[in-house]
């Protein structure tokens, strides 16, 4: 039995799983939420080879100095993925790309990359999820539905637990959904405001308005956000009143029309509210460890994604340097994909040119994309198999305590490999 071992599924980290392994396998996962208990019971070893050289088996050296030659014979090489694996491993990525003059990109460019760009240009007010436990007493959950997607966010930190400043839980927060549509994190709230669809740029300058006290055309807050101006007036007036003001987000805020406008007057408006009361704002983060790929490229490069070092240092520009667009423009000539599947997320264009090129897999699973990879490396799980360091949502680092071991190699193990043999081909 594991106690207090960590779930990776989701941004949530939940480090309190119990797990229980017989015959190396996982029979049980106490307090795991139904996703986290598909994530530990579906794990389970496949007999794949370590690796696979043009669809043969071959051995993890061979599949190394062919990743290795790959990368360096290259004129754009590319580095993507990171949301699945330990810091550690995410580290060695992140060398090689600067050992390659490549471009180094994480999925956070295909999901939160407009809230990155605003935490660089507006800055975030933050905390931790223990904090929100413990004092927020107004949660607002703007474009998001972590009652699907991070199931055990409301129930660990943010709606029903008893903090030290709510000790009644539920009873003690109002919470308040702002989407476009009524999702299942909507019933769990006390209001809704359903907006226009493509109206969060709106809906989020009025609050602003309000907020500072200036007036707005009650027609056109209507007609603009399909929210009366009197609704909008009740909100500030909570969120005014409130002790600890607390905004979620998601992508449907983030990856909708405005896009990083948007993640900018969101924060924008956390800023703005601690003029009157303490408020803050925090990203809903899928993958695992996408927390820990933005922390762990911002230590290295200075940006969190998008990072090109083909001129011998960073530079950072979001549509140019992203994976989904080096890809459709066909610019990228050879990739290194870490713990994602690139061709289950990205446009046909970016698609195609990632089939038309030779490219390096490491993956616990088999997906599209291992499957035409030029060298695909089957790797141990992060947090079931190997041990590490993982970020939650809210950047708190969580130590991996693994469950079982396994034969094949790990990220960390497979990427410090190519990192020396590149390292060495380069001289
Ligand atoms: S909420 Fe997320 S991290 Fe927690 S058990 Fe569920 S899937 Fe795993």
């Amino acid at each position: 039995m594991i106690t207090d071992a960590t779930c990776t599924f989701c941004g949530c980290v939940c480090d309190d799983i119990e797990i229980t392994v017989e015959d190396n396998h996982i029979t049980d996962a106490k307090r795991a939420c139904a996703l986290g208990q598909s994530w530990f019971y579906g794990h389970v070893a496949d007999g794949r080879p370590d690796c696979l050289v043009a669809g043969q088996p071959a051995s993890v050296a061979e599949g190394v100095e062919r990743a290795a030659r790959i990368l360096i014979d290259a004129r754009y090489p590319i580095v993507y993925g990171l949301s699945d694996t330990t810091s550690e491993a995410q580290r060695v990525a992140v060398a090689i790309g600067d050992a390659i003059a490549g471009t180094v990109d994480t999925s956070t460019s295909a999901s939160h990359g407009p809230s990155g760009m605003s935490f660089h240009g507006v800055g975030e007010v933050t905390c931790t999820l223990g904090e929100i436990a413990n004092r927020g007493d107004l949660i607002i959950v703007w474009g998001g539905n972590p009652a699907e997607s991070h199931p055990r966010h409301f129930s660990k930190y943010s709606l029903m637990p008893k903090g030290m400043f709510v000790p009644n839980g539920r009873k003690d927060r109002t919470a308040i959904g702002v989407d476009v549509r009524k999702t299942e994190t909507a019933e769990a709230m006390d209001l809704l405001f359903q907006i226009k669809p493509g109206s969060d740029f709106e809906a989020l300058w009025t609050l602003r308005a309000l907020a500072k006290g200036i007036d707005v055309d009650p027609d056109q807050v209507q007609r603009e956000t399909g929210i009366e101006l009197v609704r909008w007036q009740d909100l500030m007036a909570r969120m005014k009143a409130a002790k600890f003001g607390v905004i979620l987000f998601g992508m449907g805020l983030t990856m909708t029309r405005g896009k990083h406008l948007n993640s900018d007057a969101l924060l924008s408006l956390a800023r703005d509210m601690n003029a009157f009361t303490r408020f803050v704002v925090a990203p809903m983060r899928g993958h695992g460890n996408v927390t820990g790929a933005d922390n762990v490229v911002t230590w290295q490069t200075g940006y969190p994604f998008g990072v090109n070092m083909s001129r011998g240092y960073p530079r950072f520009n979001p549509g140019e340097y992203t994976t989904s667009d080096t890809l459709a423009r066909g610019e990228a000539d050879a990739a290194l994909l870490v713990a994602c599947d690139a061709k289950a997320n990205f446009s046909q264009p970016a698609r195609e040119r990632l089939t038309s090129i030779p490219y390096i897999t490491l993956d616990p699973k088999d997906t599209p994309t291992t499957r035409h990879a030029a060298v695909a490396f089957t790797t141990a799980t992060y947090g079931i198999n190997t041990p590490g360091t993982v970020y939650r949502m809210d950047d708190v680092p969580i130590v991996l305590r693994p469950a079982l071991t396994s034969t094949h190699p790990t990220d960390f193990d497979v990427l410090s490999a190519i990192l020396r043999r590149v390292t060495e081909l380069k001289k």
